[in-house]
């Protein structure tokens, strides 16, 4: 077993003999992948994981972007790294921050998820950006979604800048404002007495 990114994996040499198990085994089905920020940091990454938390940062990079028309990598102004100058393809696209709680995450939003969650499809965004500039696009964007809870899922992984997640779908979370304020009073109330 070894790990890339803090996500094992296991690799399979020649000398690698793979065996079928005819019996049934016991899998550990615990109905859901939701994981901690702590959790991931104490165990790794993975794929499939769910996380639950608050949307407390965008990060540069969020918005209108381009793409290459044939790695599909952002550029940068009409630049790929691998094409070099090339005709980019629009794209939408938010690098958001989560806050579970007990950590926090990068997570890159792509497109579906993107206009899904800000109601702001790429066309809009685009017509946004030719009145009022890109920086007002990201700005509308961010607005729309700063300090929501969401449930995200997708793939984990951990380098030198900390864990972030590649999101593959996303909903928000409806929260019950009163009843937490509630939850929260009595926890204070009972802290007190
Ligand atoms: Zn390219």
């Amino acid at each position: 077993m070894r790990s890339w990114k803090g996500i094992p994996q296991l690799n399979l040499g020649e000398a690698t003999e793979v065996s079928r198990i005819d019996s049934d085994f016991q899998t550990v089905d615990t109905g859901s992948n939701l994981r901690t920020v702590a959790e991931i940091m104490k165990n790794g990454g993975g794929i499939d994981i769910d996380i639950e938390g608050m949307v407390v940062d965008i990060r540069a990079g969020s918005g209108l972007i381009k793409r290459c028309p044939l790695c599909k990598r952002s550029i940068l102004s009409g630049v790929c790294t691998m094409h070099g100058q090339v005709e980019g393809t629009s794209d939408i696209r938010l690098k958001a921050v989560i806050d579970d709680g007990t950590g926090a995450i990068g997570a890159v939003i792509g497109r579906s998820d993107t206009e899904r969650i800000t109601g702001v499809t790429l066309e809009e965004a685009e017509a946004m950006a030719a009145r009022l500039g890109e920086g007002a696009v990201t700005g509308d964007l961010a607005s729309k979604v700063l300090m929501r809870r969401v449930r995200v899922s997708g793939n984990v992984t951990i380098d030198d800048f900390g864990p972030s997640i590649t999101v593959r779908g996303l909903k928000p979370v409806e929260v019950d404002v009163e009843s937490e304020a509630r939850a929260l009073l009595e926890d204070v109330e009972a802290n007190l007495s």
